[in-house]
């Protein structure tokens, strides 16, 4: 696990095991407040240990950014501390999660011991605030990778943790294409000096609007190669050959693996545009 400080008091984790997965810890006199919590318990379990010895008082509210295990599982090391997120995180972690770690925890024996904790503070549109000693730090929807997705966004130090609406590559398979946009437009109006992607490495400010634009961009792109294939009647399968790089995004980063993520883009737009 990689942990690096992006401020004065707020740390980011990002895992070796998962997909450079991230979560962050923003840290007072008065407690903690974690923003996700890494899948696998021994690296969470690490970033547990280091908190609790930059932060004494503990973690008061652990955020869930979304649904997905990547983010969510460790939430469970945490027992003191209150679950935050969207309602719909709340019922889908109850509804989809509930099976999907029973399935994990068949293949993955390291998962025995996680116990989902969906959010038992939650809020539904637009934003709220929470306060832990003088931090003050704003819950958004940003609907989009998920319809439970949220940005957790720290006024003082302007510090963006983004989750996965801003990551090396969109991912849409459980969302939206509209509002993913418009999540992404909600991130060009603020003012940002380090952003935290939900998997890679952190932004800084100056390349903040660019990479959004390069994810808007990635959007048009994507749909348009859809339509085209959907128009020349060259089918599904046909879109498992499209290389990211053109649709304007590099191959290279979480090793790989965005090339996949590519591929699963198009076909569940595919899917969409045909049903
Ligand atoms: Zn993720």
């Amino acid at each position: 696990m990689l942990q690096e400080r992006v401020s004065d008091n707020i740390y980011v984790f990002t895992s070796d095991v998962y997909a450079q997965v991230t979560a962050g810890a923003i840290v007072t006199r008065e407690g903690a407040i974690l923003v996700d919590s890494l899948p696998f318990p021994a690296e969470s379990r690490d970033m547990a240990t280091f908190i609790s010895r930059v932060c004494r008082p503990g973690v008061r509210y652990v955020v869930l950014t979304h649904y997905h295990a990547d983010h969510t599982y460790g939430a469970y090391l945490f027992p003191e501390a209150d679950v935050v997120g969207h309602s719909r995180c709340r019922t889908l972690l109850t509804q989809v999660g509930v099976p999907a770690l029973e399935a994990a925890q068949a293949e993955a024996p390291e998962l025995e011991e996680v116990a989902l904790r969906p959010p038992d503070v939650t809020f539904d549109d637009g934003e709220v605030s929470l306060q832990v000693g003088q931090q003050v730090v704003r819950l958004i929807h940003a609907p989009g990778h998920t319809r439970d997705s949220i940005m957790v966004y720290v006024e003082e130090s302007r510090v963006l943790f983004a989750a996965d609406t801003v990551m090396p590559v969109p991912s849409i398979v459980d969302g939206d294409m509209d509002e993913f946009r418009a999540s992404l437009r909600k991130v060009t109006e603020l003012p940002i000096e380090n952003m935290v992607q939900g998997h890679g490495e952190v932004i800084l400010r100056g390349e903040v609007q660019d990479i959004v634009q390069v994810s808007l961009d990635y959007l048009d792109a994507i749909e348009a190669l859809v339509a085209g294939a959907i128009k020349s009647g060259e089918g599904r399968e046909s879109l498992r050959k499209s290389s990211i790089e053109s649709c304007g995004l590099s191959r290279i980063p979480l090793n790989g693996l965005v090339q996949q993520i590519h591929v699963a883009n198009l076909l569940a737009l595919y899917d969409r545009m045909t049903s």
